[in-house]
């Protein structure tokens, strides 16, 4: 019998008669469970926002204020600190994950420039380029539309080049070079693809896919160091899956990294201003 809601994954094997099976299984309760999770971190992260508002504000302020603290409180009081933070940026992270995987947040999609994205991202991450002495460079670019959402491709591109900042330095020392490009390409289908290169230490061809896996990360030290929560990627893919895109990652480990994703062409161009 079949509950009205049910939901079934199908798998089709050919026979050698020309025909197929089908095969149906009845995913239902796992995707009951999912959710159910799903929801349980959304909330506990909405909870845990108040008291850790509430901390950080407390501490800023007898920091701010208090001119007699003791050297060891005042470093204590800075270490909560950053820890608070630490934890805000981690509730806030879960929520946004949370929110695309529940499809909470509609996206919606609209045939937008290639490049002006590039050019929107690169912008917004100006700040952590300098703080980093970081270059960051626009290779080539295509002016073809993709069928997206404007805030999700910027927030993926934004992701993909600040980790290239972040762990994009030589091992020689020195600052991360980052390229960010975008190119048409036919196959499988019409499709813009975006990519992000550093000529940082590479990842290990173990890790190329399990670095988009919610809290993986190749070095937890280094990316606490560097204020990062291991969600972004996980984020990042889900985004651009949910808009019919691929996400992944190339890499040669001591001569950088690549990150692509791809996202459907638009089938009709973008309205001008002046035609509205
Ligand atoms: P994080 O918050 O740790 O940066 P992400 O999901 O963005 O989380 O990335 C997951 C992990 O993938 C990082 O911790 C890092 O180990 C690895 N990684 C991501 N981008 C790069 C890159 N450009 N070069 C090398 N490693 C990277």
């Amino acid at each position: 019998s079949v509950l009205p809601g049910s939901i079934f994954e199908v798998n089709t094997s050919p026979m050698p008669n020309g025909g197929a099976v089908a095969v149906l299984h009845d995913i239902t309760r796992i995707e009951q469970v999912e959710r159910t999770q799903q929801d349980f971190v959304a909330n506990v992260s909405h909870e845990l926002r108040t008291p850790l508002t509430s901390i950080s504000g407390y501490v800023e302020t007898l920091l701010d204020h208090e001119q007699n603290l003791s050297t060891t409180a005042r470093s204590f009081l800075t270490t909560i600190l950053k820890n608070a933070n630490r934890m805000h940026r981690l509730t806030e992270d879960l929520l946004a994950l949370a929110r695309v995987e529940s499809s909470e947040a509609p996206l919606t999609p609209q045939p937008l420039r290639s490049d002006m994205l590039v050019r929107d991202a690169v912008q917004g991450v100006s700040g952590l380029v300098q703080e980093n002495e970081a270059t960051l460079e626009i290779g080539s670019l295509t002016e073809d539309d993709v069928f997206a959402d404007h805030d999700a491709v910027l927030q993926v591109l934004s992701n993909l080049i600040e980790n290239a900042i972040k762990y994009g330095q030589p091992r020689s020392g020195g600052r991360s070079h980052v390229i960010v490009s975008a190119r048409t390409v036919q196959e499988p289908v019409a499709a813009v693809e975006f990519s992000v290169r550093d000529f940082g230490q590479g990842i290990a061809s173990e890790h190329l896919t399990r670095i988009f896996e919610r809290f993986y990360r190749v070095d937890k030290a280094r990316s606490r160091e560097s204020g990062g929560t291991g969600l972004g990627l996980a984020i990042a893919r889900h985004m651009i899956q949910t808009q019919g895109g691929t996400i992944w990652a190339e890499s040669n480990l001591n001569e950088g990294s690549t990150f692509l994703f791809t996202l459907p062409i638009a089938l009709f161009p973008a309205v001008e201003d002046e035609e509205l």
